[in-house]
């Protein structure tokens, strides 16, 4: 049996099943046909459902948040905005789905001028989602949402963390669907831990749904490859903000403090590295390390962000740290520099909290770029601070890392914001504000590197969960008759012909002359 834990108590919440490769077989066989059902309703009928579903989370939502907040020990107010966050998305993929995914006409082009075109995008079948701890509502619904929205079921499998969250989402659904007297099993919930997923990625799905680390993305690619199962990898990050010489300087360390610090950093499109121009580093600083002096990590309502969800993460954060210090780095905390900071424990000191897994804000500079602090994913209340001479060169240090997740960038220069936002080397960019990007369902989410590949939310992830299917219907007989036995020398040269006056033009450089 799996036991579900709130990391703020140690209290056992709940108890499920370690699922086999037998019952995670047995899932995916009733998602088969739970798929040809759904995939037979028509758009309205799979909206209406949806709606249903939102709306049962959107009355419940403070029940699901308080699950949220024992189980991750999250602010019960983060965990309510995750919820919304989701309820946002199944609403947006469940308006959406129709126009983005329902058949369209294409040019069928000169050379097959009697055919008329069309593509449409057809549910792939039974989608497996893996989820991961963090964000355990609104992570795995960015999947699921535009998964069912276009016509697939879905066997979900949410980290051993966070259980108790998933087995409710599922059966929020089939509670919000209880109204339509039906039960097909459309969205069903396997619990367990690695030895689960790989099951999922070896059950033979049409598709893998994963988030979580970039490590386990390449293990649930190597079993999902003996069914050619197509997997999408939403991986971690360690995301930069740019801080421009003209950049409004309070809304920039308002941004980096909630930005790194807020879930206790376990984020992955927190902010962990901020690279500021030389000349208002220090003003930058000094204003970040006035607002992380407000922050207090705790379990009480009053707290700035709870501990970390697993004790394992804080000994990732203080090693992060440690190493920082040990190459030349200055840590601010919220209150002076604390040498020597090497072991957890050393946090409870920092942070006046009773329990080590409480990890304090800290602020780390002079950090040398090849640092872990700087080039792994530290998934903590942590943050890089360097100074650079401009946007293009903090551009460049940000585009050094192997992951490419989200950045953001604060400048009052509108040209240049968007400017450097194209040159990031991230799949999503927020200008002059931070992670904006999660509350614009239509954008699609995903990375690039480590990051992964693969896009959730928007149109792209309405796609994402579907197969185009490209239809040629002859509407008269063609003009050049090149695709069968029958056709003549006449057909090819006439082709060749046609081919030629339409390609075969000769291109120069622009500007120079036919006879130069
Ligand atoms: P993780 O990689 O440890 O686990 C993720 C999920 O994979 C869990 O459900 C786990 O049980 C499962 N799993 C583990 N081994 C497996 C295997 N061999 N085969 C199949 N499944 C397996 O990640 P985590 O610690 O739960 O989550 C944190 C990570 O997720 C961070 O790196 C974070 O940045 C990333 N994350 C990314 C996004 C995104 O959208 N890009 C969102 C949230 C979290």
């Amino acid at each position: 049996m799996l036991e579900t834990v709130n990391p703020a108590t140690g209290e056992v919440l709940a108890t499920f099943p370690l699922h086999g490769s037998r019952e995670v077989d047995a899932a995916v066989a009733a998602a088969r046909e739970a798929a040809v059902w759904w995939a037979g309703l028509d758009w309205s009928g799979r909206r209406l459902r949806l709606f249903a579903w939102k709306s049962y989370l959107t009355r419940y939502m403070g029940r699901l948040a308080q699950l949220v907040h024992e189980e991750t020990g999250k602010p019960l107010d983060d965990a309510k905005l995750e919820i919304i966050l989701a309820i946002v998305h199944i609403d947006w993929a469940a308006r959406h789905a129709r126009r983005v995914l329902r058949p369209r006409r294409v040019r069928s082009g000169l050379a097959a001028i009697n055919q008329v075109s069309s593509v449409e995008y057809l549910p792939l079948g039974v989608i497996g989602v893996i989820g991961p701890w963090n964000y355990p509502v609104f992570t795995p619904v960015g999947s699921i949402a535009y998964a069912l929205a276009a016509g697939n079921a879905v066997v979900f499998k949410p980290s051993e963390l966070t259980p108790a969250t998933g087995d409710w989402l599922v059966r929020s659904f089939g509670e919000a669907l209880d109204i339509f007297s039906e039960s097909m099993p459309v969205l069903q919930l396997v619990t367990g831990a690695s030895s689960t997923g790989e099951a999922l990625a070896r059950s033979g799905v049409a598709k893998i749904a994963f988030t979580g680390s970039a490590a386990t993305a390449r293990k649930v690619m190597a079993a999902a490859a003996d069914t050619l199962t197509p997997v999408i990898a939403e991986c971690g990050g360690k995301d930069a903000l740019l801080v421009g010489a003209d950049a409004d300087l309070d809304a920039a360390a308002d941004a980096a403090a909630w930005g790194a610090m807020s879930n206790a950093g376990q984020t992955c499109i927190g902010i962990e590295r901020v690279y500021v121009a030389d000349a208002v580093y220090h003003s930058f600083l000094e204003r970040l390390t006035k607002r992380v002096a407000e922050l207090r990590p705790g379990a009480d309502p009053g707290a700035a962000y709870g501990p970390m969800t697993s004790p394992a993460q804080g000994e990732i954060v203080a090693r992060h740290v440690a190493d920082a210090l040990a190459r030349g780095g200055r840590r601010w905390g919220a209150g002076d520099e604390l040498a020597g900071l090497t072991a957890p424990d050393a946090w409870t000191a920092a942070s006046g909290a009773d329990d080590a897994s409480y990890v304090p804000p800290v602020i780390l500079t002079d950090v040398p770029e090849h640092s872990a602090a700087v080039t792994e994913e530290t998934f903590g209340p942590t943050v890089t601070v360097t100074s650079v001479a401009n946007l293009a060169e903090a551009v460049s240090f940000a585009n050094a890392s192997r992951y490419g997740l989200g950045s953001a960038v604060f400048t009052k220069d509108r040209a240049a914001g968007l400017a450097t936002a194209r040159t990031l080397r991230s799949g999503m960019t927020s200008v002059n504000s931070v992670l904006g990007f999660v509350l614009v369902p239509a954008l699609p989410f995903g990375g690039v590197g480590e990051s992964g590949f693969g896009r959730t939310h928007g149109a792209d992830g309405l796609r994402e969960f579907s197969r185009p299917k490209a239809i040629t219907r002859q509407r008269m007989r063609p003009l050049l008759n090149v695709t069968s036995f029958g056709r003549t020398d006449r057909d090819m040269r006439r082709m060749v012909t046609l081919m030629t006056l339409l390609h075969g033009r000769l291109y120069r450089p622009r500007g120079t002359r036919r006879n130069q």
